[in-house]
């Protein structure tokens, strides 16, 4: 059973292809160029692997035909996306990448006889309600049944140096993508799960040229923990305090996909703040410690933000969440081995 992943040099969709690859499942991959196959190729993680492992070019997600990704594929799973606090543009930054990416592979998939599922890689952030900060939230479970109330509306209206205009545009970017893929599911053959994770931590595997470079969630824990002792000396604030670790993520991207059905799916492992972090790394290693802001050493988000009720993905999928102790030492150990390469 061919599995398609779309932006297979991403952090996530290296551990959703890994997860395929371990599970005897061959991969195809897309990448934006053919120069940037030869560098996943070069990934150790599939190094085992290679021969399962195909990739096929589409360039841009907006303007991208999916057709040749798809053929004889039994599987999509569907990760590429922007993650990113960098957008000055509603439309060009975030809801068009976001939204005609999903149409265009979705819609592709939908003509292709062989795909009996797509799992899309969508997010808490299609889930939760950002107009009121987390602290505000305390008392409130999430769960599956929830979705962003953002409108098409409210995000025309951001400005673009309004500093939360970036980080609600990504948002509602994964809503309106989520909403489009069950759109076309309905449709459509195929079967569709959603998989919803919070701040998505653990071990950065793909490709990472430079620790400036991680992707958006990795580079928010090294931030807090920089070589150069540039991190600031003060705990930043934790705008979205929950997170899932990237393999747990990965197998409910499996999971769902085998199991076939019409489900979407929170994934998340646990609260946690930046202090919880530090306080983390800082018991595990000594050493790092004038890295690290001292911060309320001790003091946790429990009882003071909202939380995400991820039973579900126990529950059918049989998910057993990963520790935020492990998934954070597994991350810093991570970020030391890549110090070492760069
Ligand atoms: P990465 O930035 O590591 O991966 C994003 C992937 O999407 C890359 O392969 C990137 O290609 C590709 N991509 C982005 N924009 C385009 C575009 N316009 N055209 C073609 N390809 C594009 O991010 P993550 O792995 O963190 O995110 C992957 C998915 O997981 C996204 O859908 C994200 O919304 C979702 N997610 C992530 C969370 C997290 O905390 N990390 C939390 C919840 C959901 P290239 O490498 O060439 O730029």
């Amino acid at each position: 059973q061919l599995v398609l992943v779309t932006g297979i040099s991403g952090f996530v969709a290296t551990h959703v292809a890994l997860e395929y690859l371990k599970n005897g499942h061959p991969v195809r991959g897309t990448v934006r160029s053919k120069e940037k196959a030869e560098v996943v190729k070069k990934t150790p993680c599939f190094q085992p692997y290679l021969e399962q492992l195909s990739f096929v070019v589409v360039e841009d997600l907006v303007t991208g035909d999916f057709s040749e990704a798809v053929k004889d594929v039994s599987i999509v799973a569907h990760t590429a996306s922007p993650f990113h606090m960098s957008g000055s543009s509603w439309e060009k930054d975030y809801r068009d990448p976001a939204v005609r990416g999903t149409r265009n592979c979705l819609e592709a998939a939908a003509k292709e006889s062989s795909v009996k599922h797509v799992v899309v890689t969508s997010s808490f952030a299609s889930v939760g309600d950002f107009s009121k900060p987390a602290t505000e939230q305390a008392g409130k479970v999430y769960t599956e049944k929830d979705w962003n109330p953002i409108t098409e509306k409210e995000c025309e209206g951001l400005k673009s140096d309004n500093p939360m205009a970036a980080s609600l545009w990504y948002c509602a970017s994964k809503k309106f993508a989520e909403k489009t893929a069950w759109e076309i599911a309905e449709q459509s053959n195929f079967t569709l799960s959603t998989i919803c994770p919070p701040m998505v931590f653990g071990p950065p595997l793909h490709n990472v040229d430079s620790l400036d470079a991680l992707n958006t969630s990795s580079g928010a824990v090294y931030g807090l923990m920089k070589k150069d002792g540039s991190s600031s000396k003060e705990v930043p604030e934790t705008a979205f305090p929950a997170f899932a670790d990237v393999r747990n993520v990965a197998e409910a991207h499996f999971k769902s996909s085998i199991e076939g059905k019409n489900e979407r799916y929170l994934v998340c492992n646990g609260t946690f703040t930046n202090q919880t972090i530090v306080d983390s790394i800082r018991d595990r290693y000594p050493d790092l410690k004038d890295r690290l802001a001292e911060g309320n050493r001790g003091e946790k988000p429990d009882g003071k933000v909202f939380t995400l009720d991820a039973s579900k993905a126990e529950k059918e999928l049989g998910l057993r969440y990963i520790s935020f102790e492990d998934c954070v030492k597994d991350t810093v150990d991570r970020f030391l081995a890549i110090e070492k390469e760069v």
